[in-house]
């Protein structure tokens, strides 16, 4: 039987829908509803064009990553098909652990082949026959669904030795995460596919030329395979039209905290903060936006036109990361959450090195020692805090480090926390 139901009904955009148009509305469990619903169009059309010309259509598409980095995914399924080495690998990171993040989720309940066909379009691109789906622990009802939709596709031929009657082989296995927000870095991730421990390994060489086992890996998030299909249906053109000119496409919005409907929103790059703020009924009080999770930054209720595209945020100091919208209202104690966050990245420190080890639980302690004065920060505290997040994010190994004191900083600089 299936796991139990739980959160996370999504909720509609603005428009037509692209990536949540079957969510909700077809059989998750029903490959034959799915075809009825315009499944596996786009990768006949993926046959039709061959590995370079769906390369091309995904580059045209200006199509950038959607687990939070915005890498052009173009250019990286290019570089992996160019290696000469072989085998090539397709890993798709479902392991979704940024905190206020449940796009993929979504996606994956509620639209399990959709992702099935997608992989399967990514790696005849960019020339890989197997395919691992690291998909975290926690999402029981995901996996229990896109495992469902694996064999069924593999008792059709759309999976196994020849894909769709084209001679093309290819087949996914499912990998479950156990619980390590590390192991959603990519290459922390490939270790422990390998079984090895979960800890990042140093880029370059990027994964494109050695990445699991050593050989050719494309990694990319559920969010941003899922685009695949539209680009390739609706053609390139079409698709970057949606959006803006450097952030093309729809986009999942993870909206939660202080609003009235929280829940996944997809709506055009550009929409404004205020406008997703809006659509999710924000509650009076609003104190402060935390945009792109933990890893992201604060921002002011006064802020709200910030544009939610990767240019908009990135030119307003703050980041989009994987779409998170997290509001807060006045009556959340500013340094327990800001605590809370510190905690979290200790806990989360793989340990490797020692900006990230260390400088985590320096961290924490200043924050603890301030909320303990009810928030009254002394200035020795912050120069301390200052110092230590200079130190992770510029010597620290991998994006956990690095990020670890945004949030920190942000609240500091932009809400005025402590004063
Ligand atoms: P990154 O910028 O190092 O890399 C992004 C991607 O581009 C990677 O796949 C990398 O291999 C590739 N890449 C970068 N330069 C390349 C080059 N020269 N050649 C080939 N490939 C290249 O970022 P990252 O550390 O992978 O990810 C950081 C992001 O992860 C943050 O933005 C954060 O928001 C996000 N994040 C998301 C979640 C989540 O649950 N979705 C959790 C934690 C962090
Ligand atoms: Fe591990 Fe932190 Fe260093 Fe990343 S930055 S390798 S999580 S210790």
């Amino acid at each position: 039987g299936e796991p139990p139901a739980a959160m996370a009904v999504p909720q509609a955009g603005q428009g037509d829908l692209v990536l949540l148009q079957r969510v909700g509305v077809v059989d998750p469990a029903g490959l034959d509803d799915y075809r009825a619903h315009g499944g596996y169009t786009a990768l006949r059309r993926a046959f039709e064009l061959g590995p370079a010309g769906v390369i091309r259509e995904v580059t045209d598409s200006g199509l950038v990553g959607r687990g939070g980095a915005a890498f052009p995914t173009g250019r990286k399924w290019q570089a992996t098909a160019s290696q000469p080495d072989h085998p090539h690998y397709l890993v798709c990171n479902a392991d979704e652990s940024e905190p206020g993040t449940f796009k993929d989720r979504v996606l994956m309940e509620g639209d399990p082949y959709a992702l099935v066909e997608a992989m399967t379009i990514a790696a005849y691109a960019t020339g890989a026959h197997r395919g691992y789906l690291y998909l975290r622990g926690e999402y029981p009802r995901a996996i229990h669904r896109v495992q469902h939709a694996i064999d069924q596709a593999r008792a059709r031929g759309l999976l196994g030795d020849d894909v769709l009657g084209q001679g093309y082989a290819f087949d996914i296995e499912i990998r479950r995460g156990a619980g390590a927000y590390i192991c959603g870095e990519e290459t922390a991730l490939f270790n422990s596919i390998e079984g090895y421990r979960g800890e990042p390994r140093s880029k370059p060489p990027f994964p494109v030329e050695k990445g699991l086992f050593g050989k050719p890996t494309v990694e990319n998030n559920v969010e941003t395979l899922v685009n695949v299909l539209p680009i390739l249906t609706m053609g390139a053109p079409a698709y970057a039209a949606i959006g803006t000119g450097r952030s093309t496409g729809p986009k999942l919005f993870c909206v939660s905290g202080s609003v009235d409907r929280p829940g996944i929103y997809e709506l055009p790059f550009g929409a404004t903060l205020g406008e997703v703020l809006q659509l999710a009924g924000v509650r009076p009080g609003l104190r402060a936006v935390l945009l792109g999770g933990a890893a992201g930054g604060f921002v002011r209720p006064d802020e709200t036109d910030i544009p939610l595209t990767f240019e908009g945020t990135r030119e307003a100091g703050t980041t989009l990361g994987s779409g998170v919208v997290m509001a807060f209202d006045d009556t959340v104690p500013l340094p327990r959450l800001l605590l809370r966050i510190a905690e979290f990245f200790r806990d989360e420190s793989c340990g490797q090195c020692v900006p990230c080890r260390v400088g985590t639980v320096r961290q924490e302690e200043a924050l603890h020692r301030i909320a303990e004065r009810t928030g009254a920060a002394a200035a020795d505290d912050i120069a301390l805090l200052r110092e230590v997040g200079r130190a992770m994010r510029d010597a620290s190994i991998c994006g956990l480090g690095q990020t670890a004191w945004n949030a920190v900083e942000s609240a500091i600089d932009r809400l005025g926390a402590y004063e």
